[in-house]
């Protein structure tokens, strides 16, 4: 009798932890890529933090692009198991698992003469991939003491995000010429002022852990047509012109970038373009745009080597990204005299001429004085 007691008040409680210990309880297997992350219980929490880890490379996007799609780079499964309770992995360690880091991002930080262009090369990249994944950065305004990321952060589970973005955006206007045999040839005036046309661009675009991946034009709709400027220049050669006719302040290919307003489709940020970019071939000369006297010649941070004139009247002009500087501080100029050469120095994604236009110290669009 005694015995039973015993039995039934030692042996059976060990009895029922045992069957306890073998009861399977419903859980979750975090699959990536075909192998078992971790076990956890709670669903809805999981999908929470999952959530969360995906939104924060929404943060630096524009609020009004249209988010299309969120996934994972990894063949992601979230599975239904049975499994004992002891099988559970502790919810910290999951998360742990999901914020893991690959390789953290690379910064450095910019120092007096480096620029877009030499710092892509040192860098074994080209000068998209770094503006892509410096998208704050106005390359024409980095300083030295300023950080530029070189190596993306890489996390583990790489997060892909599918935008829309609409942006409006500056058709450039042509500029028109009249020849008239009573001007001079370095003698010009503007008819009528070009006005520029708008655009409306929707960019289709995909983040890979924020940063773009792809960036494509999927439909440009036009709001505004440009009106074109009419610029009446003179045929009437003098002496020490020896004749030749030149309009410009350079033989370029194509202008690269209008003045004014740019969104970047992306992050949504405006910036502000103060010149006209023409690109050109590396080493062309660049002439003066009327008579002047130099009041900056030389290193000018994002601009590189640049050349300021002052023609009098509040108007000055600015040559920007120079290979070469023909002209000193305080040095008087005739238009279409020879100034330096075209290239592509401070922050510059490629041979051209920056070419800015200031009128009583506002800039204007150089188109309109082209
Ligand atoms: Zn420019």
């Amino acid at each position: 009798m005694l015995f039973v007691i015993i039995f039934v008040f030692a042996v059976f409680p060990a009895l029922i932890s045992w069957a306890d210990y073998l009861k399977k309880v419903p859980a979750y297997q975090f699959v990536v890529d075909g192998e078992v992350w971790f076990t956890i219980a709670d669903q809805a929490a999981l999908e929470k933090v999952l959530t969360d880890y995906q939104q924060q490379y929404l943060e630096k996007v524009d609020p009004d692009a249209q988010v299309k799609k969120i996934s994972f780079a990894q063949d992601v499964q979230l599975i239904p198991v049975e499994v004992r309770k002891d099988q559970i992995d502790p919810f910290p360690q999951a998360i742990e698992k999901i914020y893991a880091v690959e390789n953290e991002a690379v910064e450095i930080i910019i120092k007096k003469g480096d620029n877009f262009w030499n710092l892509a090369k040192t860098y074994n990249m080209t000068v998209a991939d770094l503006e892509i994944l410096n998208p704050d950065v106005d390359p024409h305004r980095i300083y030295p003491g300023d950080k530029l990321v070189v190596s993306p952060f890489n996390p583990v589970l790489d997060v892909i995000i599918e935008l829309e973005n609409t942006v409006v955006e500056a058709i450039p206007f042509a500029v028109q010429y009249q020849k008239n045999n009573n001007m001079f040839t370095h003698e010009k005036s503007i008819v009528r002022e070009g006005v520029e046309g708008e655009k409306e661009v929707v960019y289709h675009i995909t983040l890979r852990n924020g940063y773009q991946e792809t960036l494509k034009v999927i439909q440009e709709t036009t709001l505004k047509e440009p009106t074109n400027a009419v610029v009446r220049v003179g045929t009437r050669t003098t002496v020490y012109r020896g004749g030749r006719v030149n309009y410009g302040v350079v033989q370029g290919k194509r202008i690269s970038s209008t003045y004014g307003w740019r969104i970047h489709p992306i992050t949504g940020q405006r910036r502000f373009h103060e010149g006209l970019d023409i690109a050109a071939n590396h080493g062309n000369p660049v002439y003066a745009y009327t008579d002047g006297r130099v009041v900056e010649a030389g290193w000018n941070g994002g601009y590189g080597n640049c050349i300021l004139i002052d023609h009098g009247n509040g108007l000055k002009t600015r040559y920007a990204h120079l290979s070469r500087i023909n002209v000193k501080v305080g040095q008087k100029v005739k238009t279409g005299q020879r100034i330096g050469a075209v290239g592509s120095t401070g922050n510059s994604t490629g041979p051209h001429l920056h070419f800015e236009v200031i009128k009583n110290g506002k800039t204007q669009n150089p188109l309109n004085y082209l």
